[in-house]
């Protein structure tokens, strides 16, 4: 049997297919079975995803610097020939140090390379080599010219024309492969194969935005020859970048069009709105609405009366009052015998909005359910029977086996965690119910316009009178004493305090054991309080009753692990210290502070640091510092992470951006979404521009359904 396979198998290798831009990378000149996997390592399995293997910088080589020609403290490149290569061993530390020193005729330059003597069997004397990276060593001195760690590239005279002598591309690499090696298959690739790629937009469309056919702007992506500043290239502003910014936000654009398109064509729920129960709810409330939670509400009901879905996003800072909004909806929609359910993307979150959603409409003699993924039998019963009127859970509300009787409204809380994908899930729950999303990840209002396009937004830009700004400062860990006598000043005056350890995966066990430890010693700091501890680790129940206890005042200082980080709310906590701060991330601290200051106290976020630390995290705990206000910190911290990771694309089912920077292509971005939607509304279903269409489809791996027109 086994026999049987190889011998089909090797059949099937010797056959080499016709080329298309779908042919299997192995079958490529120079690749083969072995380094097609390694190139899967770098999410490239077909022609076409190499050729669209876009470098991440380029290095301009055609005016290589001669030696004498360095400058000090520059990141400077040159090519040089190798004189001598040795391993030193330091006495003292025992680190190996390989050296090269190199030569070009007008000068000589020592380059070393820490702890990685392997280096040794790539430089031959004679070998010639192209070395990039600081210049340093004292001009003064006799020892010369001096790079540390440079990058390199061995090069041969059979290199020349496509390493050197030219704007070279610099590809990410992986294990198993080398920069340069991917740049000679990419010369092949483009070479050989550019003909593969088909321009998929209509022709009126490049005359419309002045841009560059595909097949050429992939070319120059790779090996600029027309457009050769090397700064702007590196900038991503060539024309050539603009060309495949511009096609991904269109594809993504495109989407888009085409969900709020087909949305607008479904049939939905049109409620009445008698707001029997909301104004009975409205008259238990301690507080009167702000304007704009006046406003929202406004949206919302007239979205719910029309009969079509609704699908609105509402975006506001944390401790803007959006748990009211939700609420408000929800009993819309059991006023008319619907069922309305609320999705959190915690269990925590979960419980703490069923207890708080509970405790308000006590009096309203409504029945509302919790279900999470441990929770068993009753919940799922009451959703499936509709004995339950309001449903908060998790996930789990999602899952299969729950099936609702009469699903009117659905409430996603904290966007950021869930995509397209999970809102079309929900939307399968009952039949086009109406949907809402709550989000307190603040973006810049343009940005989610053009990206939550196929979403109604509405923004809360206000919060509730008599918040105090909080006072935000970093702490070293020698200023230990410090941050405990504050906490007593807070504590003797009556308020609480909560104390934030982080939990990153990884380490999840060690940082878990430090929260345990640091509650320990608090108790002996503090031995007249009582100390509470919560992570995720712990059972639902002993977890709720902690909480209970925090919020009844019984329990003077929450230690957390970062469960804590939405929906929790205890306007007598006036302190937060944060330990480890700098391991957070920016939008994480700003949620996390949003736990405190809501009672109307003075209130402080204490962010203790262990340097030493990155740039990046110097930046945010500074951001944190300087600022409260969520679109700030929100503008900062696009700028920190840089767009990809802010949104988090992948995980929220829209199309990758590769080359397209959310940012810095904004004006791109903007006409691509006018396009697009012109586009949709003429012709839905994209039957004139079929090779748009596919490639629409692939682009959002099967996730869109095309609408007829
Ligand atoms: P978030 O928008 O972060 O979800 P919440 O809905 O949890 O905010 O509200 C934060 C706190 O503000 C809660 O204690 C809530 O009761 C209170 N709150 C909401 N709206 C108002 C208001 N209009 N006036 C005063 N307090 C309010
Ligand atoms: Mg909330």
């Amino acid at each position: 049997m086994d026999k049987v396979k190889n011998l089909t198998h090797k059949k099937n290798s010797n056959y080499t297919p016709q080329i298309t831009k779908d042919t299997h990378v192995q079958y490529m000149k120079g690749v083969g079975p072995a380094r097609s996997k390694i190139l899967e390592r770098l999410g490239i399995k077909i022609l076409e995803d190499l050729l669209f293997y876009f470098p991440w910088r380029y290095e301009d080589r055609k005016s290589l610097k001669k030696i004498n020609e360095l400058s000090y403290g520059n990141i400077e490149t040159t090519m040089c020939e190798v004189l001598s290569a040795e391993v030193i061993t330091t006495p003292r530390k025992k680190m190996k140090i390989f050296e090269i020193t190199v030569t070009d005729q007008t000068g000589f330059l020592k380059s070393k390379w820490f702890n990685q003597p392997y280096l040794e069997r790539y430089f031959r004397k004679g070998q010639k080599v192209i070395l990039s990276g600081v210049v340093k060593g004292n001009p003064y001195s006799r020892s010369g010219l001096e790079m540390e760690n440079p990058d390199f590239e061995l090069v041969g005279d059979e290199d020349k024309f496509i390493h050197t002598s030219r704007i070279v591309p610099v590809y990410k690499a992986t294990e198993g492969i080398s920069p340069k090696q991917i740049r000679t298959l990419m010369f092949n690739a483009v070479n050989n194969y550019l003909f593969l790629i088909d321009d998929y937009l209509p022709e009126e469309v490049l005359k419309r935005h002045g841009l560059k056919p595909l097949p050429g702007a992939v070319k120059e992506m790779h090996f600029p020859e027309e457009f050769t500043d090397v700064a702007s290239l590196n900038k991503g502003s060539s024309p050539a970048h603009r060309r495949l910014a511009f096609d991904e936000f269109f594809l993504l654009e495109l989407g888009l069009a085409l969900l709020k398109k087909k949305e607008v064509l479904e049939h939905g729920i049109s409620f009445k709105v008698e707001n029997y129960l909301v104004d009975k709810l409205l008259k238990s409330l301690p507080f009167q609405l702000t304007g704009a939670q006046k406003r929202v509400i406004a949206e919302i009901m007239s979205d719910m009366q029309r009969p079509v879905p609704m699908n609105r996003l509402i975006h506001g800072d944390v401790g803007c009052g959006k748990t009211v909004i939700a609420l408000v909806s929800m009993l819309i929609a059991v006023e008319n015998g619907y069922q309305a359910c609320l999705m959190a993307p915690t269990e925590l979150l979960a419980e703490q909005h069923f207890i708080n959603i509970h405790k308000m409409i006590e009096t309203l003699g409504l029945k509302i359910v919790l279900l999470t993924s441990s929770s068993k039998g009753k919940p799922v019963d009451d959703i499936s029977q509709g004995t339950a009127q309001i449903v908060i859970g998790t996930h789990a509300l999602i899952q299969e086996q729950v099936k609702f009787n009469k699903l009117g409204l659905a409430i996603i809380d904290e966007q950021h965690k869930f995509g397209v994908v999970q809102r079309a899930n929900i939307r399968r729950k009952g039949f086009n119910p109406d949907i809402l999303i709550m989000t307190a990840t603040p973006i810049p209002r343009t940005l989610a316009i053009t990206l939550y396009g196929d979403l109604d937004i509405s923004i809360i830009d206000e919060l509730p009178s008599g918040r105090k700004p909080i006072i935000t400062k970093v702490f070293f860990p020698a200023q230990k004493d410090r941050i405990y006598s504050l906490i007593k000043d807070e504590l003797s005056k009556g308020r609480q305090v909560y104390i934030v350890y982080p939990l990153i995966e990884e380490s999840e066990k060690l940082d878990l054991k430090s929260a345990i430890d640091g509650a320990e010693a608090l108790k002996k700091i503090y031995p007249d309080r009582k100390v509470g501890l919560v992570h995720g680790r712990m059972l639902r129940d002993e977890r709720e009753i902690v909480m209970a206890q925090f919020k009844s005042g019984e329990i003077d200082i929450l230690v957390a692990t970062t469960v804590i980080e939405v929906g929790i709310d205890v306007p007598n906590a006036s302190l937060m210290l944060i330990v480890h701060a700098e391991r957070f991330g920016l939008a994480q601290l700003h949620q996390l502070r949003g736990r405190i200051g809501r009672g109307g106290y003075d209130s402080y976020c204490l962010l203790m640091s262990y340097p030493p630390f990155s740039e990046e995290a110097k930046r945010r705990l500074k951001a944190m510092e300087s600022t409260g206000d969520g679109f700030k910190i929100a503008e900062e911290d696009l700028e920190i992470r840089g767009p990809g990771d802010f949104f988090g694309t992948r995980q929220s089912g829209i199309p990758d951006l590769r080359v397209a920077n959310i940012i810095r292509d904004i004006n791109v971005l903007e006409s691509a979404r006018k396009e697009a939607f012109a586009f949709i509304d003429a012709e839905p279903d994209l039957k004139s521009y079929p090779l748009l269409k596919e490639t629409l489809q692939k682009k959002w791996m099967g996730r869109l359904e095309l609408v007829k027109s």
